[in-house]
């Protein structure tokens, strides 16, 4: 079957009718003991060390955030930038776990026939290493790595990649646990439904959440609306 036809499978009668649920990867999907903050907290550390001026803000930087103020305002350091993240993704991912229920959620709402993709700020290496060490990739129609967008979440840049894929799809749904992944559905325009997390934190950063879910055996029923 060709990819256009298995999307007109999945869609039923019509490929505008196709959902797209987009999963985050981290925390997700899979967890890995991957600190966020100390990745954040080393690449301040950088770009103080070279010079960098960060404009002062209430919130600490995220390690997104920070490299994308790298990438722009002194493009030289971005390859020395992200190698900070690398290291500590590559330690990380040898230590990776499957979220609970993943498989299986992933699986049912193929069953329901959405198309499903991952969109994490994670590199490709890392992103391909972890789906197939847990035999998720067979139910993944479109893997967004940090490899594929011209900016990491919270920008909505991946959205992008999904939509050229899927142009003509009817519904887009974001599943993540964390305030990048909702602020970036938001600034994409699209639904989030937050997976565990920090409830306080979503708040804080202004997302604005569809559904919370505390299992993923409840993805199913909090995509209803939107199939
Ligand atoms: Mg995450």
């Amino acid at each position: 079957m060709t990819a256009p036809e298995r999307d007109q499978f999945r869609g039923g009668a019509s490929v505008a009718g196709l959902s797209i649920c987009v999963f985050d990867l981290d925390h997700t999907l899979v967890s890995s003991p991957l600190d966020l903050r100390a990745v954040a907290r080393e690449m301040e550390a950088f770009a103080r060390g070279r010079g960098v001026a960060l404009p002062p803000r209430a919130q600490r930087w995220s390690a997104p955030e920070l490299f994308d103020l790298l990438r722009r305002e002194a493009a030289h350091l971005a390859p020395e930038a992200i190698a900070i993240p690398v290291a500590h993704e590559r330690r990380a991912m040898e230590h990776a776990t499957l979220e609970p229920f993943a498989a299986e959620a992933l699986s049912a709402l193929k069953q329901l026939g959405f198309a499903t993709a991952v969109w994490t700020n994670n590199d490709r290496v890392v992103a391909d290493f972890v789906l197939s060490r847990f035999d998720l990739s067979p139910h993944l129609d479109l893997v967004v790595t940090r490899d594929d967008v011209l900016r990491l979440k919270p920008d909505p840049d991946g959205l992008r990649v999904v939509r050229a894929r899927w142009p003509t799809a009817s519904s887009i749904v974001v599943v993540g646990d964390s305030w990048v992944d909702g602020l970036a559905a938001q600034a994409g325009g699209v639904p989030f439904i937050a997976y565990r997390g920090d409830a306080a934190e979503l708040e804080t950063r202004g997302v604005t959440v569809a559904a919370r879910i505390s299992s993923l055996l409840d993805l199913p029923a909090a995509l209803g609306d939107y199939q």
